[in-house]
């Protein structure tokens, strides 16, 4: 089968094309496990964190991707809800252990033995991939193939990151960064906060288009300052200027969310401008988002289906993959990226 994989750690900004196009042959299931035959997966910054080694596979190579579509070719499971061509998703969380603490107080996300697709074990960039029957997820027909992927990582990570502001209708909400998650925690926001306003705060002129286009109240770069205080701000971003400039922005008591698998070094020092009274005193909380678990996968497609709202998405002919996650590191264009088998 066709795939795309990744063999060592590369360096964008030198290396245009990090991923290799193979050729391997189709997986077996085992038992309890499905065969899918790939439609379309979503392509993730966190892919771009794996080939730079910020978090790298254990086990080189792999094939990457943790939004896949996919139907289902051979069933070597008990489920019997599942059947030959149906159409499932699969997301970030490959396998949890079930047995832990964490596990069985529905944090599986934190388990120890948290197995993340498409970088501890093989992912969607491929023809074929083989995956555990609890964990996959309907796909209402709703969404084309290219629409379903996008909910099944930037959706779900948005609505965990979402829950952990605590908001309340009419809170006032931030987001720095406007790529595939924040668009979706915006539509997300509209349907269940009606009364809330949002503040995007994005590098990008794109981004900001974006952003105004989807009904935010205010978009501004990085360092501007919307015209109120907020309650809750959502990081997307892989830097740490934002950070330290949303955390200016925030009323007493207001609560700031990292949506980030890991964030970058480069502007590292901006850290320094941290200053304890007017950045943190106050009760001000500063808390990360890690991984999903199999209910907020479910819960955000449940939800999407239900406002209804398709996400805006950029498709990718399978051959162009390293063009994809360039555009994603480049923040140059719109949207959720998505390679599609055919096309
Ligand atoms: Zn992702
Ligand atoms: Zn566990």
């Amino acid at each position: 089968m066709k795939c795309w994989i990744i063999d060592r750690k590369a360096d964008l900004k030198t290396e245009p094309a990090p991923l290799k196009r193979v050729d391997l042959p189709v997986p077996e299931p085992g038992s309890g496990e499905l065969l899918l035959k790939v439609k379309a997966c979503g392509v993730c910054h966190t892919e771009i964190d794996e080939i730079e080694g910020r978090t790298p596979p254990p086990v080189y190579p792999v094939i990457p991707g943790h939004q896949v579509i996919g139907l289902v070719e051979q069933h070597k499971g008990t489920r019997k809800d599942i059947r030959i061509g149906d159409r499932v998703g699969v997301a970030w969380i490959y396998h949890a252990c079930g047995k832990c603490a964490y596990c069985r107080k529905g944090q599986e996300n934190l388990c120890p033995d948290f197995v993340a697709t498409g970088r501890d074990i093989h992912g969607g960039y491929a023809e074929f991939m083989v995956v555990a029957e609890d964990f996959v997820y309907k796909i209402p027909d709703i969404f084309t193939d290219s629409e379903a992927a996008p909910l099944l990582c930037a959706g779900a990570i948005g609505l965990r990151s979402l829950r952990l502001c605590h908001l309340k209708n009419g809170n006032s909400l931030g987001l720095t960064g406007f790529g595939a998650s924040a668009h979706l925690v915006l539509k997300l926001v509209q349907y269940q906060y009606p009364e809330t306003a949002i503040y995007v705060f994005a590098r990008s002129r794109t981004e900001r288009d974006f952003a105004l286009q989807y009904g935010c109240a205010w978009a501004g770069d990085t360092k501007e300052r919307p015209p109120v205080k907020l309650d809750c701000i959502i990081d997307t971003t892989p830097v740490w200027t934002t950070v330290v400039e949303a955390l200016a922005c925030r009323k007493p008591g207001g609560r700031l969310v990292i949506n980030a698998s890991r964030k970058e070094d480069e502007d590292k020092d901006y850290l320094l401008n941290l200053d304890y009274p007017k950045h943190l005193w106050m009760e001000k909380e500063i808390k990360s988002v890690a991984n999903v678990t199999r209910n907020d996968v479910e819960e955000f497609i449940r939800l999407a289906s239900e406002m209804p709202f398709t996400p805006e998405v950029e498709e990718y002919a399978f051959e162009m993959a390293n063009q994809a996650i360039m555009d994603i590191k480049n923040r140059s264009i719109r949207g959720a990226k998505v390679l599609v088998m055919e096309k």
